[in-house]
């Protein structure tokens, strides 16, 4: 622990998140006018569900007029580009408000050997793309878009694969392990992102041996850990106490969780209990339970708190700031993705917490689902305006546009 320097002490001030004059003022008036436009349209389910409907058959269809229109609207607003090289300008942007940038190339779910194999060359691409550019600490993986689902899914219900099958799953490990090799050599971190409940067991399981092999000096390897699920908190304590008594460093990225739908549906499918908490508030009380557990570890535990939850993000930087620890200490960080919750990146930046955006790229059929979770999930379900539009509403009221 660290004392407070008196001389230092007006710095020691939780950030106003209801600043919108800092949270975008990397935007121009145009910018932010366009921006409000994109969110307004999202507001509205109905326009959403159709959209995403459309986008689904005219991908598949290859209509270049909606792969246009979504890379001028959708895309611009939440992707860095469609290569590593695009993403450029967005870092430096980023870097010149002192946020950090995470590079998550989109594919999710892949099945064919050669798309498998470009995968992983594309995330060797982004760590060394990543050690070469200072404001890149990490890069961001999803394990399903480097081996099949099914594999996964097999592996995790103890059925015996066959020789193929098994074969498959070795290149898949192999891929990941050279991929955290590269990234333990030049000093890169990797989150591996969590994913259905129905394969997360088995990726657990690789991403601990990952990180017993790679954490040992410093942190390269971060799993993530989905808090709307009810078994998490005591998973995220056990695999605690693991790393630990072997001498490794817990990565853990923690997360609400992105699959709540599809895991009540897929539950109620099947008949078995579902994995998901009874109610927002218990997911909230394991989030914010998990962010006190890993600051009372943070030299045990490297943190990355990934949310735009305004009441997580304070917790964590009023924790930080009444125990007197470093801002800048490299266990102690935030996240959130680009084209969403600026109010806390920016305010959090300016305030010398360690915060990064997740940078996602890549061609429009590769991140075409991640902008379909971000157009819904920007939708006002309750009728209410969504919080993204709120903000963007009183900054253009604030600069009188
Ligand atoms: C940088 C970053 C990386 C991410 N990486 C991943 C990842 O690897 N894997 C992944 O799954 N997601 C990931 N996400 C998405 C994340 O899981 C959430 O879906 C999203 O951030 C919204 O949650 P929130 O913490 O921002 O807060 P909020 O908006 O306060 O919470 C919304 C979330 O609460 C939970 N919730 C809502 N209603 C209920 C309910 N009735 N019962 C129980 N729980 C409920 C759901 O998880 C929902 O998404 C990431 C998000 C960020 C910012």
């Amino acid at each position: 622990m660290r004392h407070r320097d008196p001389k230092q002490e007006q710095q020691w001030v939780l950030p106003d998140f209801e600043n919108t004059r800092i949270a975008f003022s990397s935007k121009s008036d145009i910018e932010l006018l366009e921006t409000e436009r994109m969110f307004r349209l999202m507001n509205s389910p109905w326009l959403v569900s159709m959209g995403s409907f459309i986008a689904k058959i005219a991908m598949k269809a290859n209509f270049p007029l909606v792969e246009r229109t979504i890379k001028n609207t959708i895309f611009k607003q939440f992707c860095g580009g469609v290569t590593l090289a695009d993403c450029q300008e967005t870092i430096d942007l980023l870097a010149q408000y002192n946020a950090l940038s995470i590079l998550d190339y989109g594919a999710e779910s892949k099945s064919d050997e050669q798309e498998l194999d470009r995968t992983e060359k594309e995330l060797i691409n982004a760590i060394e793309f990543a050690a070469s550019n200072t404001s890149v600490p990490v890069v961001s993986s999803k394990l399903t878009s480097l081996v099949a689902n099914e594999i996964l899914e097999k592996k995790q219900l103890g059925e015996v694969l066959t020789k193929g099958e098994e074969e498959q799953y070795n290149r898949f490990v192999d891929r990941i392990t050279r991929a955290c090799t590269r990234a333990a050599e030049l000093k890169v971190g990797v989150f591996i992102d969590a994913e259905e409940s129905w394969m997360q067991d088995v990726m657990d399981d690789i991403v601990t041996d990952l990180m017993r092999t790679f954490n040992r000096e410093r942190i390269t390897v971060y799993n993530t850990y989905q808090m709307y699920r009810h078994d998490k908190l005591s998973q995220l304590r056990s695999d605690h106490l693991k790393a630990k008594e072997e001498g490794y460093i817990l990565g853990a990225k923690l997360v609400r969780g992105a699959y709540m739908n599809k895991e009540r549906a897929r539950a109620e499918a099947y008949g078995y209990a579902s994995p998901i908490q009874k109610n927002k508030e218990s997911t909230d009380r394991d989030y914010n339970a998990a962010i006190l557990y890993c600051i009372d570890h943070f030299e045990e535990i490297a943190l990355c708190n990934a949310s735009h939850n305004v009441d997580s993000v304070k917790l964590m930087a009023r924790e930080i700031l009444d125990r007197g620890l470093p801002r800048d200490h490299q266990h102690l960080n935030f996240c959130q993705l680009q084209g969403m919750s600026d109010h806390l990146t920016y305010n959090l930046a300016q305030g010398g917490f360690n915060t990064a955006k997740y940078v996602v790229y890549g061609p429009i059929k590769e991140v075409a689902a991640y902008l379909i979770r971000r157009a819904e999930e920007n939708t006002a379900v309750t009728g209410e305006m969504s919080r993204e539009l709120q903000l963007i509403r009183r900054e253009i009221k604030r600069r009188k546009l």
